[in-house]
């Protein structure tokens, strides 16, 4: 018999989920339908900066699955077939504001590449080095450069996984549905019921859940970044990203598009309006190296909610007590990193096989939902 399945939310954790249903051994037996209503999604507003190796943030199960998801961007790529618009492998730029800091990463850098492949080549790259590899830099700092970095364009990332699965047994409806009490869903054609729910739906997982009596602990956070159009030589194709410490990300895109983020306000719950404040903190970050910016070259401003848990960690698994309704989220503002691991895990847990070593990743479920 085949069983229905439905996904809300098709960020990269909703997307990621009904490309390998789609895909995995078993999708025969599937039809999933993916319900996305899209507004405030941070995977289409995020800078899609894809580089966790060198992150300061010290929780180890974070790290674990960041790592994962980093490893299986290439596979995803090639098995979804996507484009580079969609990803493409750049190599990042870490900075560092004081020399010795930066050699004592760079160290810390050359000894996890040794058991790290996915992380490339890792090199320390002097001010004059960093600016051969980005020339639109008028003020470039000394780096380490790692090749195995990556930047994701989320929109088009999403919905080219998501074209490949409604080739296959996707289909996909852009609205907003809830839960019933009794853990059907509202559609806009009625009350529906499925043998399997996936609820990726981000900043919104609690409100997604209070109809079965749960209370979700994530909270929303507002991240704003900045498109440019810069003049671009057609030489310089496929320059790096460059993530400096305690600034914001500069991530150039081939054909003149330039984008600079992001901003992270804890006290805006949903709001999604671009502020003009942010928009000139944002192009003052990126003046520091690169001095010819202006305003006008701004061409647009995306605002995305993302969502937040108490120790900043993911988590995903099974509703406690509700095999039937998965859940994935609390992503955070590297979210994009550890998202399609997170689908593909829920994907595995549709066609019930089971989730090695999960324990590694996540804490249990019943760690963010009461
Ligand atoms: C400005 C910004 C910059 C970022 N930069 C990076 C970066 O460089 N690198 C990185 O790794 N991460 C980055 N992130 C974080 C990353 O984008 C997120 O952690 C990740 O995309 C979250 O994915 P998600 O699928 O959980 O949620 P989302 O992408 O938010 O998707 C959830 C979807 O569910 C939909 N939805 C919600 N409720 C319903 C409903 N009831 N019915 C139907 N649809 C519903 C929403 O409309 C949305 O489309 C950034 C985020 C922001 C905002």
């Amino acid at each position: 018999m085949v069983k229905q399945v439905a996904i809300i939310g098709g960020g990269i954790v909703g997307a990621t989920a009904a490309f390998y249903l789609s895909f995995l051994q078993g999708n025969e037996n599937i039809h999933v339908t993916l319900f996305d209503e899209g507004t405030g999604q941070a995977t289409k507003a995020a800078a899609g900066i894809i580089s966790p190796w060198l992150s300061k943030r010290r929780n180890k199960r974070w790290y674990a699955l960041a790592k994962r998801g980093a490893e299986l961007y290439p596979t995803l790529v090639h098995d979804a077939q996507l484009s580079t618009q969609a990803y493409q492998q750049t190599g990042t730029i870490v900075t560092r504001k004081n020399h010795d800091d930066l050699l004592a990463l760079y160290h810390e850098a050359k000894i996890k590449e040794q058991h790290t492949s996915a992380m490339g080549q890792v090199e320390l790259l002097s001010a004059e080095a960093v600016k051969r590899r980005l020339p639109l830099l008028t003020d470039a700092p000394e780096g380490i450069f790692v090749s195995g970095g990556a930047r994701i364009d989320g929109g088009h990332f999403v919905s080219e996984l998501l074209k490949r699965a409604s080739d296959n047994n996707l289909l996909i409806k852009h609205e907003r549905v809830s839960l019933t009490q009794n853990g059907d869903l509202h559609t806009s054609e009625g009350q529906k019921h499925f043998d399997t729910v996936i609820i990726a739906t981000g900043a919104w997982m609690h409100e997604s859940l209070q109809p079965l009596g749960l209370n979700v602990k994530v909270r929303p956070q507002k991240g704003q970044l900045i498109d440019l159009t810069v003049k671009m030589p057609h030489k310089w194709q496929n320059m790096p990203v460059m993530m400096p410490e305690g600034s914001s990300d500069i991530i150039p895109f081939n054909g003149g598009k330039l984008v600079i983020g992001a901003t992270h306000e804890n006290d805006e719950g949903f709001d999604l309006s671009p502020q003009p404040a942010a928009k000139q903190q944002l192009l003052d970050n990126a003046s520091v190296f690169i001095n010819t910016l202006t305003a006008a070259q701004v061409s647009d401003m995306r605002v995305g909610t993302r969502a937040y848990t108490e120790d900043f960690a993911p988590f995903f698994g099974a509703v406690p007590a509700q095999p039937n309704y998965l859940i994935g989220g609390g992503l955070g503002s590297s979210g994009l990193t550890p998202g399609p691991m997170i689908g593909y895990f829920l994907a595995q847990a549709v066609f019930g096989r089971e989730i090695t070593h999960w324990q590694d990743y996540t804490l249990p479920v019943s760690q963010y939902v009461d």
